[in-house]
C-alpha cells in the first residue's frame, strides 16, 4: 500500500480542521472502473483521497492499482455485484476494516436498456432497478452508521437527466434515477442532524461506454452512420450541442464533498448543456 498524498482539494485553499478532516478521507465509488466513475476516481484521486474501487470489469484490479501508482493514494479494489446485498455489505465492511472510515460515498454503478414497454425485458427492469437504485440504498444503509458517528459525511448519487425528465423506451432507467432522486431527498433529511449531505448530479450524454453502446444500438437499428445518431438522437437533447465532459462532473462531485459544499443537502444538480431547462 502506498503512502497517500496529502494535498488539498484545488480550490481549498482554508488549511482549517475541517478541510484537514476531508483531505484524510476515504471514498468509495461504485461503477468506478469504467467512465464516469473512473473519471470521478481520477479527479478525488488528484486531492489525494484513498479509493475504494468497484466494478464489473475483469481488469478492475490493474485499473485500481494503476491509479493508486499514478496518484500515491491508497486504494482497495472489489468486485461486488450490486444486485447482491452480502456483496455490498461485504464491500463496505471490507473498505471500513482497510482504511478506518467512509467519509464519501458515490452511488455511481449504472445499467441501461432501451425498449418499447410492450416488449420491455422484465429481467432486464429489475437489473436496472437493482443497480442504479436499491443499491443505492443498500449502500447508503451500510455507511450510515458510521458517518452518524464520525459526524460527517457526504452522499453523492449520479442520477441523470432522465431523473428530472423522460425519454421513450427508457422505462426502467427513467423510473430507477427518478427513484434515486426521491431517495436523495429522504437520506437528506435524514442526515441533516448528523453533517451527513446527500445530493444528486444530473448529467445529460456522457461519451461513456454506456453511451457508445446506445449510439451503435440506434445506428443498427435505424441504418444511419453514428455522426447522424449522434446529432438526432443524442445532442438533440441538449441545446448546447456538446457532449457533456466527464471531468466536470468529477469536479462537481468534488466540491459536492468538500466543506464548502455542507449546506447543500437534498438537491439533485443538472450538468447537462441546458436539457432540463427546456
Ligand atoms: P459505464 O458503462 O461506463 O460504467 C458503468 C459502471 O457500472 C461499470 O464500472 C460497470 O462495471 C458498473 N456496473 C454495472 N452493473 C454493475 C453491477 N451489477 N455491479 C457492480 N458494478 C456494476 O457507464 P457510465 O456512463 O460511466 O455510467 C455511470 C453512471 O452515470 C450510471 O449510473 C449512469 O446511469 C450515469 N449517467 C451516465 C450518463 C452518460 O451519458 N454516460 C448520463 C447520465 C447518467
Amino acid at each position: 500500500m502506498k503512502n497517500r498524498a496529502d494535498k488539498s482539494p484545488d480550490y481549498l485553499a482554508s488549511s482549517s480542521n475541517e478541510e484537514q478532516r476531508f483531505n484524510s478521507s476515504t471514498i468509495l465509488i461504485t461503477g468506478s472502473t469504467s467512465g464516469l466513475g473512473l473519471e470521478i476516481a481520477k479527479e478525488f484521486a488528484k486531492n489525494g483521497y484513498s479509493i475504494i474501487f468497484n466494478g464489473l470489469e475483469s481488469d478492475g484490479q490493474n485499473i485500481a492499482n494503476a491509479i493508486g501508482e499514478e496518484f500515491n493514494i491508497n486504494v482497495y479494489f472489489s468486485a461486488a455485484n450490486m444486485l447482491i446485498p452480502s456483496e455490498i455489505y461485504e464491500m463496505v465492511n471490507e473498505g471500513i476494516g482497510k482504511f478506518g472510515k467512509i467519509d464519501v460515498l458515490i452511488n455511481n454503478a449504472g445499467v441501461q436498456h432501451v425498449s418499447p414497454i410492450e416488449n420491455f425485458d422484465t429481467e432486464k427492469w429489475n437489473e436496472i432497478i437493482g443497480v442504479n437504485l436499491t443499491a443505492a440504498f443498500h449502500l447508503s444503509k451500510a455507511v450510515w452508521q458510521g458517518m452518524k458517528e464520525n459526524k460527517m459525511g457526504r452522499i453523492i448519487n449520479i442520477a441523470s437527466a432522465h431523473a428530472l425528465v423522460a425519454s421513450e423506451y427508457k422505462a426502467a432507467y427513467v423510473a430507477s434515477k427518478h427513484g434515486l432522486v426521491g431517495l436523495t431527498k429522504t437520506l437528506a433529511l435524514e442526515g441533516a442532524p448528523y453533517g451527513i449531505t446527500v445530493n444528486a448530479i444530473c448529467p445529460g450524454y456522457v461519451k461513456t461506454p454506456l453511451v457508445e453502446k446506445q449510439i451503435t444500438q440506434l445506428s443498427n437499428s435505424h441504418h444511419i452512420p453514428e455522426n447522424e445518431v449522434i446529432e438526432k438522437f443524442i445532442l438533440n437533447k441538449h441545446p448546447i450541442k456538446k457532449f457533456v465532459n466527464e471531468e466536470s462532473i468529477g469536479k462537481l462531485a468534488l466540491f459536492l464533498a468538500s466543506h464548502a459544499a455542507s449546506m447543500i443537502t437534498g438537491t439533485a444538480i443538472p450538468i447537462d448543456g441546458g436539457w432540463v431547462a427546456q
